[in-house]
């Protein structure tokens, strides 16, 4: 089976790992501090958090945002269900806003229509690679007084307007999932620009432990002595993992890039097949493409879907709308509350996108799809 996404590991991300097996430190140490560094130099050179899963980046996130029960979480259903889920762990109510019909992107218009006096925190995310609306999400969400947290677990290394991703809003957190564009395993991270969003993700990620003896409210209990000030979790990435990340960003211009060269052979290939619809890409956008979105206007998705599995293609669907997940129906959320991002995900059959995909490949790809509408060789 050609999988849909799949990681590139060459003998340098090999070599990296086997040096910090081999040292004093597989956590805690300097290879962390380093991904960080790395990342940063990758990401508006803000400061970077890394952690365990593009999960724990939600939550740790989510947590450094001071979000708890009583306040709301605005965000986009087309989704893969952590964005919402780690705000609604933390206590969060989770306010669902439509996406725009040609990015699946969180709608600004929706999202403000969502604003409630209690909202605390707007999630986009970049699906698909490509950026968020940034400038007018995080004006609307600052003057409800409110942060703009970017769910980019597929586009580091994108560009909005010639910003890169982790300079468009107040909290942006990475994955770093195999399958996902850069990876360390399972790994992930939170960007801020902010000093104290940044602190409080530090803080979140390593049981809130304080060390500092300026900040220890019990100085005199002994030189051991370290205390808790808030609850946190240990969401701390391995030194041998962050490792892999910092031989990974080497490469990951030319892994973007890649990316976009696939992209732009499907859009030709499919261009003249009047019964799909090819990912659109808005001006100022430089997206680090994670996925090949086709959208199957003619309501043969499913069947699409089997005929492309039946031949060995790895399709996927991203993504099922984050509230017809059980346990948020369960909440009381009802089907058809955004429209356009049902019908988004009604249509959507992610193509098989990864670096290594050779262009033969995408050319079989193409050529099945094009079968299945009846479109000669
Ligand atoms: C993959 C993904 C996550 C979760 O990342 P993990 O590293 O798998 O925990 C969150 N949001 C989106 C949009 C994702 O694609």
């Amino acid at each position: 089976m050609l999988p849909y996404g799949r990681q590139s590991i060459s003998d340098d991300d090999v070599e990296a790992v086997t040096a910090v097996l081999g040292s004093d430190w597989l956590t805690t140490g300097p290879a962390v501090t380093r991904f960080e560094d790395d990342l940063s130099a990758h990401s508006g050179g803000h400061g970077v958090v890394a952690v365990t899963s593009g999960t724990a980046a939600l939550h740790v996130a989510y947590a450094a945002a001071g979000i708890g029960p009583g306040d709301d979480v605005v965000t986009s259903p087309l989704t893969f269900v952590a964005t919402a889920s780690a705000a609604a762990l933390l206590g969060a109510r989770v306010i669902f806003a439509d996406v725009s019909e040609d990015t699946g992107n969180l709608d600004p218009g929706a999202a403000k229509a969502a604003l409630t006096p209690a909202t605390k925190v707007v999630a986009g995310v970049d699906y698909a690679g490509h950026p968020i609306d940034a400038e007018p999400l995080r004006a609307l969400a600052h003057d409800a007084g409110a942060l703009l947290l970017e769910d980019a677990a597929h586009s580091v290394g994108g560009r909005w307007q010639g910003r890169p991703v982790g300079d468009l809003a107040d909290l942006t957190t990475l994955s770093f999932f195999p399958t996902k564009n850069l990876t360390t395993a399972e790994g992930g991270a939170v960007v801020s620009p902010s000093e104290s969003l940044t602190a409080g993700a530090r803080s979140f990620r390593n049981h809130g432990l304080v060390r500092d003896p300026g900040a220890l409210r019990f100085p005199d209990e002994g030189p051991w002595h370290q205390e808790v000030h808030a609850f946190g979790l240990n969401y701390r990435l391995p030194d041998v993992l962050a490792a892999l990340g910092s031989s990974q960003l080497t490469r990951l211009e030319a892994f973007s890039a890649r990316r976009a060269e696939i992209h732009a052979r499907y859009d030709t290939a499919l261009a003249d097949v009047a019964e799909v619809r090819t990912p659109s890409r808005r001006e100022g956008a430089e997206p680090a493409w994670h996925l090949y979105p086709l959208r199957v206007l003619d309501g043969r998705r499913r069947a699409l879907f089997e005929f492309l599995r039946e031949r060995g293609i790895g399709v996927q669907v991203n993504y099922v709308p984050a509230y017809w997940h059980p346990v948020f129906a369960d909440l009381g959320y009802r089907r058809g509350l955004c429209p356009v991002a049902e019908e988004y995900y009604r249509q959507e059959v992610s193509l098989p996108l990864f670096p290594a995909l050779a262009d033969d490949d995408v050319d079989r790809v193409s050529a099945l799809v094009r079968e299945f509408f009846g479109y000669g060789g």
